[in-house]
C-alpha cells in the first residue's frame, strides 16, 4: 500500500496569516504545510483520509485523478471543509462515493452537508457532491482489505482513527484509550499527530507522541499535524531512531503485504 502525505500542518495552515515567524517565513518546503491528510493507495484504488480546506490543491498537487472512498476522523472544520470539492472526482467518476465516519462526525457530515447526502441529490449535477455516509464503529471491508475504526480522545470527545493492515492513521489525539492501543500493535507505520513541543490540552505535544509511539513500537511513527512552532529541521534532529516529521508530499509504502 502506498501513503502519500497531502498535508501534515494543524488546524491554521502554516504559514499561518499574518505570522512572520521564523517557520512562517522558512524557505525549507517541509515547512509549508496543508491541513492534515494522506491518500492510501491500494488495488488501484484512492483513499482518502478527511476532506481538508487545501483539498483542492492537494489533488492538484498530487495529480490525483480518482476517489474512491473517504474515511473521516473527526468533523473539526480542518478535517470536513473540503468536502465539497470531491465533486469533481463524483462528476468523473458518474457516482457517488462512498465515506466512512464515527457517529458523531456522521451527524454532523448529514447536518452540514445535508445537500450532498445521496438520498437528497436525485439527479447527479456538476455542481454538486454526491456522499454515500456510512456510520462505523465496528471493522468493515474496504476494497478487499480490513479496516479497522480505533476509538481515540480529542479534547475530551471520541474520535477515530483508522487501520488498515499494518498501517495505523491517529492525528488530532490527547489520548489513546487502552482497548485501542490493544488494536495498535505489530504496525509497520504508524501516522500520530504531535502538535508542539508545549502542552496542549486537545493534542499529544512532541515529546508526549514520542513517549507512544515507544509504547506502541510501530516499526516507523510519522508525525503530523503541527503548528508553526515546529521547525521541520530542528526538531527532527532531536528525535529517536524510527519516528520521523512528516511532510507534504512524502510517499511511503508499507513494507509487509497488508
Ligand atoms: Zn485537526
Ligand atoms: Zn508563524
Ligand atoms: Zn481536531
Amino acid at each position: 500500500m502506498k501513503i502519500t502525505f497531502l498535508g501534515t500542518g494543524t488546524s491554521t495552515g502554516v504559514p499561518a496569516i499574518g505570522c512572520d515567524c521564523p517557520t512562517c517565513r522558512s524557505t525549507d518546503p517541509r515547512d509549508k504545510r496543508f491541513r492534515s491528510s494522506v491518500l492510501l493507495s491500494f488495488a488501484g484504488r484512492n483513499v482518502l483520509i478527511d476532506t481538508t480546506p487545501d483539498l483542492r490543491l492537494q489533488a492538484l498537487n498530487n495529480n490525483i485523478k480518482r476517489l474512491d472512498a473517504i474515511l473521516f476522523t473527526h468533523s473539526h472544520a480542518d478535517h470536513v471543509f473540503g468536502l465539497d470539492d470531491i465533486r469533481r472526482f463524483c462528476l468523473l467518476q458518474n457516482a457517488a462515493i462512498p465515506c466512512y465516519a464515527g457517529q458523531r462526525c456522521a451527524a454532523d457530515i448529514r447536518r452540514v452537508f445535508d445537500y450532498a447526502l445521496i438520498e437528497n441529490v436525485h439527479l447527479q449535477k456538476s455542481f454538486c457532491p454526491l456522499i454515500d455516509l456510512h456510520e462505523v464503529d465496528q471493522p468493515f471491508e474496504l476494497f478487499g482489505r480490513r479496516v479497522q475504526p480505533i476509538p481515540l480522545i480529542h479534547a475530551g470527545e471520541p474520535i477515530l482513527g483508522y487501520r488498515v493492515g499494518e498501517f495505523a492513521y491517529c492525528t488530532d489525539c490527547s489520548e489513546i484509550p487502552a482497548d485501542s492501543s490493544a488494536l495498535l500493535g505489530d504496525l509497520d507505520v504508524l501516522v500520530l499527530g504531535a502538535l508542539r513541543t508545549k502542552p496542549h490540552p486537545a493534542h499529544l505535544s512532541i515529546s508526549q507522541a514520542i513517549q507512544v509511539a515507544k509504547r506502541l513500537s510501530a516499526r516507523h511513527t510519522f508525525f503530523i499535524h503541527f503548528g508553526h512552532s515546529v521547525r521541520h529541521e530542528d526538531i527532527s534532529r532531536e528525535l529517536p531512531d524510527g519516528i520521523s516529521l512528516s511532510y507534504d508530499g512524502l510517499c511511503i509504502e508499507t513494507n509487509r503485504k497488508d
